[in-house]
Protein backbone atom coordinates (compact mmCIF):
# COMPACT_ATOMS: atom_id res chain seq x y z
CA UNK A 1 0.00 0.00 0.00
CA UNK A 2 3.04 2.09 -0.46
CA UNK A 3 2.10 5.66 -1.92
CA UNK A 4 -1.07 5.23 -1.38
CA UNK A 5 -2.18 8.13 0.21
CA UNK A 6 -0.02 10.69 -1.91
CA UNK A 7 -2.14 8.52 -5.28
CA UNK A 8 -5.58 9.16 -3.14
CA UNK A 9 -5.33 12.93 -3.34
CA UNK A 10 -3.74 13.45 -7.05
CA UNK A 11 -5.23 15.63 -9.28
CA UNK A 12 -6.48 13.16 -11.78
CA UNK A 13 -8.13 10.97 -8.58
CA UNK A 14 -10.23 14.39 -7.25
CA UNK A 15 -11.49 14.66 -10.63
CA UNK A 16 -12.91 11.04 -10.78
CA UNK A 17 -14.25 11.85 -7.32
CA UNK A 18 -15.88 14.85 -8.26
CA UNK A 19 -17.64 13.21 -11.61
CA UNK A 20 -18.88 10.19 -9.53
CA UNK A 21 -20.33 13.27 -6.95
CA UNK A 22 -21.77 15.48 -9.76
CA UNK A 23 -23.44 12.55 -11.61
CA UNK A 24 -24.65 10.85 -8.29
CA UNK A 25 -26.21 14.50 -7.37
CA UNK A 26 -27.75 15.18 -10.74
CA UNK A 27 -29.10 11.43 -11.33
CA UNK A 28 -30.78 11.18 -7.91
CA UNK A 29 -31.81 14.57 -7.26
CA UNK A 30 -32.26 16.57 -10.35
CA UNK A 31 -33.46 13.46 -12.75
CA UNK A 32 -34.85 11.20 -10.63
CA UNK A 33 -36.33 13.30 -7.86
CA UNK A 34 -38.23 15.52 -11.09
CA UNK A 35 -39.20 12.43 -12.99
CA UNK A 36 -40.70 10.29 -10.44
CA UNK A 37 -40.15 12.23 -7.12
CA UNK A 38 -38.14 10.99 -4.02
CA UNK A 39 -41.53 9.97 -2.19
CA UNK A 40 -42.77 7.42 -4.22
CA UNK A 41 -42.01 4.02 -4.30
CA UNK A 42 -40.27 4.13 -7.92
CA UNK A 43 -38.52 7.15 -6.98
CA UNK A 44 -37.38 5.72 -3.81
CA UNK A 45 -35.99 2.21 -5.50
CA UNK A 46 -34.14 3.84 -8.50
CA UNK A 47 -32.59 5.91 -5.91
CA UNK A 48 -31.59 3.17 -3.81
CA UNK A 49 -30.38 1.19 -6.73
CA UNK A 50 -28.62 3.94 -8.20
CA UNK A 51 -26.94 4.71 -4.12
CA UNK A 52 -25.74 1.10 -4.22
CA UNK A 53 -24.44 1.48 -7.91
CA UNK A 54 -22.42 4.78 -6.99
CA UNK A 55 -20.94 3.29 -3.98
CA UNK A 56 -19.36 -0.01 -5.79
CA UNK A 57 -18.06 2.83 -7.56
CA UNK A 58 -16.42 4.45 -5.50
CA UNK A 59 -15.43 1.35 -3.73
CA UNK A 60 -13.89 0.16 -6.24
CA UNK A 61 -12.61 3.10 -7.25
CA UNK A 62 -10.67 3.39 -4.35
CA UNK A 63 -9.41 -0.37 -4.08
CA UNK A 64 -8.18 0.24 -7.34
CA UNK A 65 -6.15 3.29 -6.40
CA UNK A 66 -4.70 2.01 -2.82
CA UNK A 67 -3.68 -1.39 -3.57
CA UNK A 68 -0.04 -1.92 -4.87
CA UNK A 69 -0.24 -3.61 -8.02
CA UNK A 70 2.53 -6.25 -7.64
CA UNK A 71 6.10 -5.99 -7.57
CA UNK A 72 8.58 -8.36 -7.98
CA UNK A 73 9.22 -10.38 -5.07
CA UNK A 74 12.79 -10.00 -3.65
CA UNK A 75 12.99 -13.64 -3.44
CA UNK A 76 11.70 -14.18 -6.77
CA UNK A 77 14.99 -16.15 -9.40
CA UNK A 78 14.63 -17.76 -12.57
CA UNK A 79 14.26 -21.46 -12.44
CA UNK A 80 16.36 -22.07 -15.41
CA UNK A 81 19.56 -20.83 -17.20
CA UNK A 82 17.46 -21.72 -20.23
CA UNK A 83 15.90 -17.98 -21.23
CA UNK A 84 13.41 -19.41 -23.83
CA UNK A 85 12.33 -22.08 -22.09
CA UNK A 86 8.86 -23.30 -22.52
CA UNK A 87 8.99 -20.58 -25.09
CA UNK A 88 8.58 -18.54 -22.03
CA UNK A 89 11.36 -15.75 -21.88
CA UNK A 90 13.48 -14.53 -19.30
CA UNK A 91 13.86 -10.79 -19.30
CA UNK A 92 16.23 -8.70 -17.04
CA UNK A 93 15.05 -5.22 -15.69
CA UNK A 94 18.59 -3.01 -15.93
CA UNK A 95 16.72 -0.18 -13.86
CA UNK A 96 15.79 -2.39 -10.87
CA UNK A 97 18.42 -4.83 -10.98
CA UNK A 98 15.92 -7.92 -11.12
CA UNK A 99 15.07 -10.13 -13.36
CA UNK A 100 11.20 -10.31 -14.62
CA UNK A 101 8.69 -12.55 -14.33
CA UNK A 102 6.74 -13.58 -16.93
CA UNK A 103 4.14 -11.29 -17.70
CA UNK A 104 6.33 -8.91 -15.73
CA UNK A 105 6.37 -5.19 -17.22
CA UNK A 106 8.67 -1.69 -15.89
CA UNK A 107 6.56 1.36 -15.63
CA UNK A 108 8.31 4.37 -16.82
CA UNK A 109 5.84 6.51 -14.66
CA UNK A 110 5.98 4.25 -11.44
CA UNK A 111 9.48 3.79 -11.93
CA UNK A 112 9.43 0.17 -10.61
CA UNK A 113 8.48 -3.43 -12.81
CA UNK A 114 4.77 -4.84 -12.04
CA UNK A 115 3.48 -7.68 -11.93
CA UNK A 116 1.33 -8.82 -14.89
CA UNK A 117 1.51 -4.90 -16.23
CA UNK A 118 -1.94 -3.81 -18.24
CA UNK A 119 -1.30 -0.44 -18.33
CA UNK A 120 -0.75 2.50 -16.23
CA UNK A 121 -3.97 4.36 -15.39
CA UNK A 122 -3.84 8.16 -15.11
CA UNK A 123 -6.88 8.08 -13.16
CA UNK A 124 -6.39 6.10 -10.66
CA UNK A 125 -2.76 7.45 -10.32
CA UNK A 126 -1.52 3.83 -10.25
CA UNK A 127 -0.44 1.30 -12.47
CA UNK A 128 -3.20 -1.20 -13.23
CA UNK A 129 -1.34 -5.00 -12.66
CA UNK A 130 -1.98 -8.32 -11.34
CA UNK A 131 -2.99 -7.45 -7.56
CA UNK A 132 -5.16 -4.72 -8.43
CA UNK A 133 -6.46 -5.77 -11.90
CA UNK A 134 -9.58 -6.69 -9.96
CA UNK A 135 -11.31 -3.83 -8.43
CA UNK A 136 -9.80 -2.11 -11.59
CA UNK A 137 -12.20 -3.81 -14.20
CA UNK A 138 -14.88 -3.91 -10.88
CA UNK A 139 -14.69 -0.32 -11.00
CA UNK A 140 -14.98 0.22 -14.53
CA UNK A 141 -17.85 -2.53 -14.48
CA UNK A 142 -19.91 -0.45 -11.81
CA UNK A 143 -19.07 2.82 -13.78
CA UNK A 144 -19.98 1.65 -17.25
CA UNK A 145 -23.10 0.71 -15.59
CA UNK A 146 -24.17 3.56 -13.29
CA UNK A 147 -23.57 5.86 -16.49
CA UNK A 148 -25.74 4.04 -18.50
CA UNK A 149 -28.23 4.42 -15.89
CA UNK A 150 -28.39 7.57 -15.27
CA UNK A 151 -28.27 8.46 -18.73
CA UNK A 152 -31.86 6.33 -18.94
CA UNK A 153 -33.03 8.06 -16.22
CA UNK A 154 -32.14 11.29 -17.73
CA UNK A 155 -33.50 10.55 -20.97
CA UNK A 156 -36.89 8.62 -19.72
CA UNK A 157 -37.75 12.11 -17.44
CA UNK A 158 -36.73 14.35 -20.65
CA UNK A 159 -39.58 12.11 -22.71
CA UNK A 160 -41.88 12.14 -19.76
CA UNK A 161 -42.09 15.49 -18.87
CA UNK A 162 -41.00 17.07 -22.24
CA UNK A 163 -43.93 19.79 -22.04
CA UNK A 164 -42.88 20.27 -18.49
CA UNK A 165 -39.27 21.31 -19.33
CA UNK A 166 -39.03 24.34 -17.28
CA UNK A 167 -40.15 22.89 -14.46
CA UNK A 168 -37.90 19.60 -14.55
CA UNK A 169 -35.25 21.99 -14.25
CA UNK A 170 -32.95 24.48 -15.76
CA UNK A 171 -32.68 24.14 -19.43
CA UNK A 172 -28.86 24.47 -19.58
CA UNK A 173 -28.21 22.28 -16.76
CA UNK A 174 -30.09 19.99 -18.42
CA UNK A 175 -28.15 19.88 -21.81
CA UNK A 176 -25.26 20.06 -20.15
CA UNK A 177 -26.14 17.28 -17.84
CA UNK A 178 -27.28 14.83 -20.74
CA UNK A 179 -23.80 15.51 -22.84
CA UNK A 180 -21.84 14.56 -19.90
CA UNK A 181 -23.67 11.26 -19.02
CA UNK A 182 -24.15 10.58 -22.46
CA UNK A 183 -20.23 10.96 -23.12
CA UNK A 184 -19.46 8.52 -19.74
CA UNK A 185 -21.41 6.21 -21.20
CA UNK A 186 -20.11 5.56 -24.32
CA UNK A 187 -16.30 5.68 -23.08
CA UNK A 188 -16.99 3.59 -20.23
CA UNK A 189 -18.99 1.44 -22.29
CA UNK A 190 -16.42 0.70 -25.03
CA UNK A 191 -14.00 0.77 -21.96
CA UNK A 192 -15.80 -2.11 -20.37
CA UNK A 193 -16.36 -3.95 -23.78
CA UNK A 194 -12.77 -3.92 -23.99
CA UNK A 195 -11.74 -4.99 -21.08
CA UNK A 196 -14.42 -7.98 -21.06
CA UNK A 197 -12.79 -8.98 -24.15
CA UNK A 198 -9.08 -8.70 -22.40
CA UNK A 199 -10.72 -10.56 -19.20
CA UNK A 200 -12.21 -13.31 -21.50
CA UNK A 201 -9.16 -13.99 -23.14
CA UNK A 202 -6.76 -13.69 -20.55
CA UNK A 203 -4.58 -11.14 -22.20
CA UNK A 204 -3.08 -7.88 -20.74
CA UNK A 205 -3.58 -4.64 -22.93
CA UNK A 206 0.13 -4.74 -23.56
CA UNK A 207 0.32 -8.24 -24.42
CA UNK A 208 -2.42 -7.52 -26.93
CA UNK A 209 -0.06 -5.01 -28.64
CA UNK A 210 2.85 -6.96 -28.54
CA UNK A 211 0.55 -9.81 -30.29
CA UNK A 212 -1.05 -7.74 -33.28
CA UNK A 213 1.71 -8.66 -35.63
CA UNK A 214 1.31 -12.44 -34.40
CA UNK A 215 -2.08 -12.31 -34.65
CA UNK A 216 -1.82 -10.52 -38.28
CA UNK A 217 0.82 -13.24 -39.52
CA UNK A 218 -1.72 -16.03 -38.60
CA UNK A 219 -4.69 -14.72 -39.94
CA UNK A 220 -2.36 -14.39 -43.37
CA UNK A 221 -1.07 -18.30 -43.35
CA UNK A 222 -4.98 -19.22 -42.54
CA UNK A 223 -4.09 -19.83 -38.80
CA UNK A 224 -6.08 -18.91 -35.65
CA UNK A 225 -3.71 -16.88 -33.12
CA UNK A 226 -3.21 -18.61 -29.74
CA UNK A 227 -2.21 -16.64 -26.45
CA UNK A 228 -0.17 -18.25 -24.25
CA UNK A 229 -2.09 -17.91 -21.10
CA UNK A 230 -5.85 -17.94 -22.51
CA UNK A 231 -6.67 -21.33 -20.72
CA UNK A 232 -10.43 -20.88 -21.87
CA UNK A 233 -12.57 -18.65 -20.52
CA UNK A 234 -14.36 -19.63 -17.47
CA UNK A 235 -10.42 -20.74 -16.26
CA UNK A 236 -9.85 -17.10 -17.52
CA UNK A 237 -12.54 -15.34 -15.35
CA UNK A 238 -11.77 -17.49 -12.04
CA UNK A 239 -8.22 -16.78 -12.06
CA UNK A 240 -8.97 -13.09 -12.26
CA UNK A 241 -12.46 -12.91 -10.01
CA UNK A 242 -11.97 -15.62 -7.39
CA UNK A 243 -13.14 -19.45 -7.29
CA UNK A 244 -16.88 -18.12 -5.58
CA UNK A 245 -18.65 -16.57 -8.32
CA UNK A 246 -20.73 -14.79 -5.30
CA UNK A 247 -17.33 -13.02 -4.91
CA UNK A 248 -16.76 -11.97 -8.74
CA UNK A 249 -18.22 -8.30 -8.33
CA UNK A 250 -16.87 -7.63 -4.40
CA UNK A 251 -13.51 -5.44 -5.65
CA UNK A 252 -11.72 -6.24 -2.41
CA UNK A 253 -12.28 -10.21 -2.50
CA UNK A 254 -8.50 -11.16 -4.34
CA UNK A 255 -7.26 -14.50 -1.78
CA UNK A 256 -7.23 -15.96 -4.48
CA UNK A 257 -4.08 -14.32 -5.75
CA UNK A 258 -0.83 -16.07 -5.48
CA UNK A 259 2.83 -14.04 -5.99
CA UNK A 260 1.90 -13.25 -9.43
CA UNK A 261 5.20 -14.65 -10.85
CA UNK A 262 3.66 -18.19 -12.45
CA UNK A 263 0.80 -18.44 -14.83
CA UNK A 264 -0.90 -21.81 -16.51
CA UNK A 265 -0.33 -21.81 -19.79
CA UNK A 266 -1.58 -24.16 -22.86
CA UNK A 267 0.28 -25.70 -25.50
CA UNK A 268 0.35 -23.36 -28.83
CA UNK A 269 1.50 -23.71 -32.37
CA UNK A 270 4.72 -21.19 -33.77
CA UNK A 271 2.75 -18.23 -34.44
CA UNK A 272 5.68 -16.02 -35.01
CA UNK A 273 8.77 -16.80 -37.78
CA UNK A 274 11.13 -14.13 -35.71
CA UNK A 275 10.27 -14.72 -31.81
CA UNK A 276 7.41 -16.04 -29.43
CA UNK A 277 5.49 -12.97 -28.53
CA UNK A 278 6.20 -13.12 -24.86
CA UNK A 279 10.37 -12.56 -25.54
CA UNK A 280 9.44 -8.98 -27.55
CA UNK A 281 10.19 -5.60 -25.16
CA UNK A 282 7.07 -3.33 -24.75
CA UNK A 283 7.97 -0.51 -25.73
CA UNK A 284 4.59 1.97 -24.76
ZN1 LIG B 1 12.02 -2.53 -13.68
ZN1 LIG C 1 2.80 2.64 -13.46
Amino acid sequence: MGGGKGRSVSPPVLAVISMIGFVYYSTVFVFIDGWLGLDTAPGLLNSVIFTWLAFMCLFSFFAAVLSDPGGVPPSFAPETEDPQKDGECLKYCDKCSTYKPPRTHHCRVCRRCVLKMDHHCVWISNCVGYANYKPFIICVFHAAITSIYSMVIFFAGIIEKYQDLERLSNKIFCVLCGSVISLLSLTLGSLLGWHIYLLTHNITTIEYRMAVRAMWLAKKSGQTYQHRYNIGIYNNLVSILGPNILKWLWPTAVGHLKDGTHFPTVEVNDQSPDQPVSCKEYHG
